[in-house]
């Protein structure tokens, strides 16, 4: 079934085995730990449960910066169908703020090179969420010089923009509900997260 052999290293277990087909950082018997999430409508998709595997490798993403981690992260969201269907009525892209507050303490924002790189693949400008959602302009100024557009730009009377809210896990939905909510006059959203802790949580903590 998968005949793509790499020599490359699987970012989650270190080791050297097969790869999914046309994956370069995840290996088969990884992927195969993963769980298909459940939360998936036609306007919100997350991708997975979160699982001690998935966390595992997030936290490498998050709190060590790990390259390896966040290309694999990055993979797994980018080649995934559900991604490529959002991304195909998707007319510009946004990280959630939630992770910019992350960044600001110290984390590796993951979702910000999750929005770069689904931008630059499927050429979608990328737009930042309302200044209210921001602390102060100082945070604000730090995205802006990362080539976003803020969202008033793109609004006009005649086109109903989509934009597509991405994050890296949902919760209780909270941030991506009030984000959604402040621009949902003027543009359509549709929501993806590459994790989904809502049920998740309890029952996977003695894991
Ligand atoms: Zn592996």
């Amino acid at each position: 079934m998968y005949n793509h052999v790499t020599q490359e290293k699987c970012s989650f277990c270190l080791e050297k085995k097969q790869h999914i087909q046309n994956f370069r950082y995840l290996c088969n018997d990884c992927f195969q730990l993963l769980r298909p999430a459940k939360l998936k409508t036609n306007c919100l998709v997350s991708l997975y449960e979160y699982t001690a595997e998935l966390r595992y490798i997030l936290l490498q993403a998050k709190t060590c910066g790990d390259k390896f981690a966040i290309s694999c992260l990055v993979e797994l969201v980018s080649k995934n169908i559900y991604t490529q269907l959002l991304l195909e009525q998707a007319d510009f892209i946004m990280p959630a703020p939630s992770s910019l507050w992350s960044r600001l303490r110290g984390k590796t924002d993951f979702t910000w090179f999750l929005v770069r790189a689904l931008a630059q693949k499927n050429n979608l400008e990328r737009l930042y969420p309302q200044r209210s959602f921001y602390w102060n302009w100082n945070k604000r100024s730090k995205l802006e010089r990362s080539g976003y557009y803020p969202l008033e730009s793109f609004h006009s009377p005649s086109k109903r923009y989509t934009v597509l809210l991405v994050d890296d896990v949902i919760t209780t939905g909270h941030t991506l509900h009030m984000v959604g909510r402040s621009i949902s006059a003027y543009y359509r959203i549709l929501y993806l997260t590459l994790a989904n802790s809502r049920n998740y949580l309890k029952g996977d903590k003695k894991r």
